[in-house]
Parts: structure tokens; sequence; C-alpha cells
């Protein structure tokens, strides 16, 4: 357990207005910041989701950003997923709205006044831990944080047993950074073609954090190396990589440089939250 779960309940559902005020203007500049920038790139509009990354916010604050018009949510931690999910999934299921994998049963068991309209997919965005994986896969729809064929075997082998199959992004460490995960950009490709084989898994596209640096330029070339590896997996027609098409790329800090790279999902929490009071 992390330590900061044991200062911050993070099942909590009641939030005061003003922070619920305070949540919904967040994701409102947020929206206007991606439609800005993809306007600014030529780019379609609504051609790049918002996930809201919710690690240390509870699901009070989570519904408020969801009820603001967020449409995916991705967490760090599965103990953090463990904890939250079961209050996200029934207040989901009051409005309709079927949450990760599992959410339909839910929505269904809410009664007929609640039919799903409406789906929030799930992801995991931070490290997973082998022992960590049945946690996650009965709950999310996607692991971004794929980086090492062991990982995506391990997942696989749940995933078949469960019979399900769950999506993975394939983390890619652009920046070089010792502190990032992620598999080096020289054996990306290989990897993705050797998990796109694999059955039990759907590889949906490639996820970098970006450089921590203050050099507009060192963060692009990160992100349009990025963009580059995808296209060429996509090109090489190799057995399941048809639908690597998901760049997963931009924070708060760097959302507008991603979104001009080709970023298809920014993954956005300060912006949305505020500052977080726990790492
Ligand atoms: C926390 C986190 C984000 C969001 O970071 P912000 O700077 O708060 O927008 C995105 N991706 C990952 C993997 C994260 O851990």
């Amino acid at each position: 357990m992390t330590a900061y779960m044991d200062h911050k309940d993070l099942a909590n559902e009641v939030i005061d207005q003003a922070r619920a005020q305070e949540i919904a203007d967040g994701v409102h500049k947020v929206l206007d910041g991606i439609a800005q920038a993809e306007a600014a790139a030529g780019r379609e509009a609504g051609s790049v989701k918002l996930l809201a990354a919710t690690k240390t916010r509870d699901v009070g604050e989570i519904m408020a950003a969801i009820d603001a018009g967020i449409h995916m949510i991705g967490e760090n931690r599965p103990q953090e997923v463990v904890v939250k999910a079961p209050g996200l999934t029934r207040l989901l299921a009051e409005r309709g709205i079927a949450l990760g994998v599992g959410g339909d049963d839910a929505v269904a068991e809410a009664g007929a006044g609640a039919a799903a309209t409406d789906h929030i997919p799930f992801h995991l965005i931070g490290q997973l831990q082998s022992n960590k994986i049945g946690k996650v896969l009965p709950v999310v729809n996607t692991i971004e944080s794929v980086d090492s064929i062991e990982l995506a075997e391990k997942i696989a082998r749940r995933a078949t047993m469960h019979g399900v199959t769950v999506g993975v992004l394939l983390e890619v460490n652009e920046s070089g950074e010792e502190s990032k995960s992620g598999c080096a950009p020289s054996h990306a490709i290989d990897l993705a073609k050797r998990i796109g084989a694999m059955g039990g898994l759907e590889l949906q596209g490639l996820m970098t954090i970006g450089a921590h640096v203050n050099d507009e330029r060192v963060i692009r070339a990160g992100f349009a190396h990025l963009r580059r590896t995808r296209d060429q997996i996509l090109a090489s027609g190799a057995e399941g990589t048809a639908n690597c098409k998901e760049l997963s790329m931009g924070m708060t800090q760097d959302m507008a440089y991603a979104i001009e790279e080709g970023s298809t999902i920014v993954r956005v929490g300060t912006a949305i939250f505020g500052a977080r009071a726990f790492i």
C-alpha cells in the first residue's frame, strides 16, 4: 500500500460544490486547449482524445471530471484501480454509463432507467508488476505501460485464461531518461510485432512520457520519433499490428507539442484537478 493512501480516502464519493466547480473549470480549459492545438496543427476537431490521469484523486473528484465532459480515465497504480472501481462503476451505472470491462453488467443491474448510452474506457498508465496483473484485468480495458516481452506474455497468459482480450500500448522511453520506464526506441518495432502476434492481447498503439527538459525541440523530437515508429509498425503489415494506431503522448506541460506531433490520446492530471498533494 502506498503511503499517501493512508492519508486520503480514495473511495470518498462526496466533494463540495467549490471543488466540483474547480474540476469542471479544469476540464473545460483542457478541452479548449486541445481544440486550439488541433486547429493550430490543421488536425480534425475531435481527433485527440482526453484521458484524465486520476492518480491520487478520489471517486468524488473523478465523478466531477466525468460530469464535466471526461470520457476516458487512467490510473497509475493497481491498488488505486481496486479501491476506486466499485464506487465509480456504481455511480456511473446510475447515469447509464459503463466503466471499463464489466461496466455493462453494472448498468444492467442499475435497471431499465439506466440503459448504457456511453462507455468510459479505463486505462492503466503506470508500471505494472506481474503479481498485480490479476488485480487490474477484471477492470481495465487497456494497459498503456507494456514495455517488455516478459510482461506482455504474462498479461497474455492471464487474459487467455480469463477468455478476454486486453488492449495494450507499447511504452517507449523516447527521452532515454533513466528514471522512466519504457523499452528502448531501437527495440520498439520488433517488440510491437511480437506483442501483436500474441493471443489475448490487442496491440492498440504506442505510449511515451515526454522528455523532462525545457527545450521544445527535444520534447517534440521524441514525440515525432514515436509517430514515425507507429507508422513503420502499421506499414509492416505484420500479424496483429493493423490496430496499432494510438499515440498516447502529451501531459499537462507538453500537450500542445504532442498534439502537433500527432498525439491521439493526451493524458492530463494537473491541468484538470490541480497540483497533486501526494506523489
Ligand atoms: C501523472 C501522469 C500523467 C499526467 O501528468 P500531469 O502532469 O499531472 O498532467 C500522465 N501520464 C502518466 C503516465 C502519469 O503518471
